[in-house]
């Protein structure tokens, strides 16, 4: 079995991102599996190197390592990070294959457009169950009729999608629905997180996705794209999100404390790792006077046998971010 470690360098990874980097980890290594470090800057506007570096050295400060990824901060041009020209040339072979198929179409919609179409709410094209769906104005559309300003985006059937969840059991939802037919490519040319995400763990055999919660709505969609990538979906699972103090939902975006701004006030990786104990098991409290990464390889792997927690993933609830990058699970 293999996982990953596949943050998005569009900020400094914090402690939330923490928890999903170290639940990945000891669920691959307490089976004896692999673990894939991923570079998840396919959004490359959003991307800085400086967040790049600082990942690298939470790495190495919490005590993780991984079997397969770039060597080091400056190997941009490695398989593992998206943004290489190896992976590019990818992307774009999948989206010119899906085109000649037909299972894609262009779309000149602009955010505009899409307010007018349901004037309710923003759209947010990237972010199945957030938002409305997209209204399929440009359904009809033919490939051959695309024009240089426009975006592609997969046309989605109409069946629901139903998967048994690692942590919460069944869970069904009907993409076209909650999400409405997703961007593959923008109209700048910059592919989609859906079609590099999916992309990378089919070529990068990925056996298990675990994520946060709060990104449940993403797998559905991502099961459907595996299946047209030609492979057979991973197995999923979406573990809790670590809350502050308070129980609020800890993201990039509301201030929590960097992992390089703990490191830097002197705190002890182990501190971080008592923190997050509750996100990998959630039988037990968080400790207040830390753990090792060894003592936490002994509890297990951080998966329950019984379905012991049930997500609470409801359709207000799932708000994944608009892009991968504040996703709290580090996606
Ligand atoms: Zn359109």
């Amino acid at each position: 079995m293999r996982t990953r470690l596949a943050p998005t360098p569009s900020g400094y990874a914090h402690i939330g991102n923490a928890a999903n980097f170290v639940l990945c980890w000891l669920f691959a290594r307490a089976q004896g599996g692999e673990v894939v470090l991923r570079i998840e800057d396919v959004d490359r506007a959003r991307s800085r190197p400086e967040f790049v570096e600082a990942l690298f050295a939470d790495l190495a400060w919490l005590g993780l390592d991984w079997d397969l990824g770039p060597a080091g901060p400056d190997d941009s041009e490695s398989p593992y990070v998206q943004s290489s020209s190896v992976r590019q040339a990818r992307y774009r072979e999948i989206l010119e294959d899906w085109k000649a198929r037909g299972i894609c179409y262009p779309c000149g919609c602009t955010r505009r457009d899409l307010a007018l179409a349901s004037p309710q709410v923003q759209h947010l094209t990237e972010a199945p169950g957030f938002g409305r769906p997209y209204p399929g104005t440009c359904r009809h559309r033919h490939p051959d009729e695309a024009g240089p300003h426009d975006a592609w985006r997969l046309h989605l059937p109409q069946e629901p999608d139903a998967f048994t969840d690692l942590w919460g059991g069944r869970q069904e939802l009907s993409n076209l629905q909650e999400c409405g037919d997703p961007v593959l490519a923008r109209a700048d040319g910059c592919f989609a997180y859906h079609l590099a995400v999916c992309a990378d763990d089919t070529d990068q055999g990925i056996t298990h996705v675990l994520r946060g919660e709060d990104l449940l709505p993403w797998s559905h969609l991502h099961r459907h794209i595996f299946t047209l990538l030609g492979g057979n979906p991973p197995s999923f699972g979406h573990h809790p999100l670590l809350g502050d103090a308070d129980g609020m939902r800890l993201s990039k975006s509301a201030g929590a404390e960097s992992l390089g701004a703990l490191r830097r006030f002197g705190t002890h990786p182990e501190e971080v790792l008592g923190r997050i104990l509750p996100v990998l098991h959630p039988e037990l409290k968080r400790r207040e006077d830390a753990i090792s990464l060894s003592e936490l390889l002994s509890l297990g792997t951080p998966l329950p046998a019984n379905g012991r927690m049930k997500p609470s993933v409801s359709r207000e609830s799932t708000k994944p971010s608009q892009r991968a990058g504040a996703a709290a699970d580090g996606d």
